[in-house]
């Protein structure tokens, strides 16, 4: 099936047309700056040039006429007509408690995606307009919804209940959420192939390190705890997010610098993290290079960092009772030889025996430990995107 996954943000849409059988992209792009002065769409086919487009483009809905128009234009397009698009996969990022796995997007699933943009006030509404504009453009070809929350939706509820009053989570429905949710289920698979274990059977912790950053405890073929919450602040340090935080910090930061509650949310949010701690970048590339001309802040942020996920593999093996394998994925944790010697050192009373050259071996998917080692800390590069295409042709073939 030929799939168009669809990710829409505020400003962007980034689109990928998979070829489910072969587990290819034909082709990949993304439009920014919509509704800016001079919107841009690089457009990626496959085996092809890359061109890009600079123009005035107002909406999503011009948008996605625009990602329509390259897909079928005759030198760069990969598709001789706009019905051979089998469905659309959207990417969404909070499906709140009503989603627990991917959906057809109906009229019923619209009224409750609008149900739950007061969780997601920055992500839902973009989701949204996306959809509008695909069925807009492409009206006889079946929509799908793949939520970034759905996965976590197995955690118990003293995995996902704060230590606040109940009646707030009754009411405005302050819980934890958790996200990368189809990242997490993606690499959790593939560690399970790759070892010839069942998924079913299997205790898996997986780090999803990019720009942001989560972890999941799988037991089971289940996640039973992760480490965002209600909202994607939570849990690890990140590039610009701080984590894990006393919550206290925020009004006695609000009363001595004067900051509105916008101002902390951006500080929280923006300035925080590698690039709070460090004073230089949220980017790890360059908080490695900083560490090895021996920069003190850097190295702070840098520990501070892999010290925290290495406390979540701790906890997370206490919450599953053990554990077979340490999955790492995102741009830092496939990437980064650094940060995954630093978890793993320490970590051997948990049976992992990481192998210094495997370890450094770049790219792809790998086992990085010893033969010896019961626990297998691996690498697999994560694919949001083919997640989404595979879950959508699923559903669009059982319906
Ligand atoms: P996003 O969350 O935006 O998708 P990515 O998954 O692409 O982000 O991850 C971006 C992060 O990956 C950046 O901090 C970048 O520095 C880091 N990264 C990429 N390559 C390397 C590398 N070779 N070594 C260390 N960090 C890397």
């Amino acid at each position: 099936m030929k799939i168009l996954v669809l990710n829409c943000g505020s400003s962007s849409i980034k689109y990928q047309l998979i070829e489910t059988d072969q587990k290819t992209a034909l082709a990949k792009g993304m439009v920014e700056r919509i509704g800016m002065s001079s919107a841009v769409l690089v457009h990626q086919p496959k085996d092809k040039e890359e061109i890009k487009i600079v123009g005035e483009i107002l909406d999503h809905s011009i948008a996605m006429e625009y990602v329509i128009a390259v897909l079928l234009s005759p030198n760069h397009g990969v598709l001789s007509d706009r019905n051979e698009i089998d469905a659309v996969g959207h990417r969404v990022v909070h499906g709140g408690e009503t989603f627990s796995g991917s959906v057809l997007i109906t009229d019923d699933v619209l009224r409750a995606l609008r149900d739950n943009i007061e969780l997601a006030p920055l992500h839902n509404p973009p989701n949204l307009k996306g959809i509008a504009a695909a069925k807009e453009h492409l009206p006889n070809i079946p929509q799908c919804g793949v939520f970034d929350t759905a996965f976590h939706m197995s955690m118990p509820p003293h995995a996902y209940l704060y230590g606040i009053p109940y009646k707030l989570y009754k009411r405005y429905k302050i819980r934890r959420y958790g996200f990368h949710g189809t990242s997490h289920r993606f690499v959790a698979l593939r560690a399970a192939e790759v070892l010839g274990k069942p998924y079913e059977e299997l205790k898996i912790i997986t780090a999803h390190l990019g720009n942001g950053g989560s972890m999941a405890a799988i037991k089971n073929g289940k996640s039973i705890d992760t480490s965002m919450g209600f909202t994607p602040l939570e849990g690890l340090l990140m590039g610009t997010r701080c984590g894990d935080i006393d919550p206290s910090i925020i009004t006695y930061v609000m009363g001595k610098e004067g900051l509105s509650i916008s101002e902390v949310n951006t500080m929280l949010n923006k300035h925080s993290g590698l690039v709070g701690i460090s004073g230089e970048s949220s980017d790890m590339r360059e908080i490695e290079q900083a560490v090895s001309e021996g920069d003190k802040k850097a190295i702070y942020a840098f520990n501070v960092f892999t010290y925290r996920i290495k406390k979540y593999v701790g906890a997370y093996a206490a919450a599953m009772g053990g554990i077979d394998a340490l999955v790492f994925t995102g741009g830092i944790g496939e990437n980064s030889v650094k940060v995954r010697e630093n978890v793993c050192n320490g970590l051997e009373f948990l049976g992992i025996k990481l192998d210094d050259e495997l370890n450094k071996k770049p790219v792809g998917e790998a086992v990085l430990t010893t033969a010896d080692s019961t626990t297998k800390v691996l690498r697999i590069p994560t694919n949001e995107e083919l997640v989404i295409a595979m879950d959508t042709e699923q559903i669009v073939k059982n319906k």
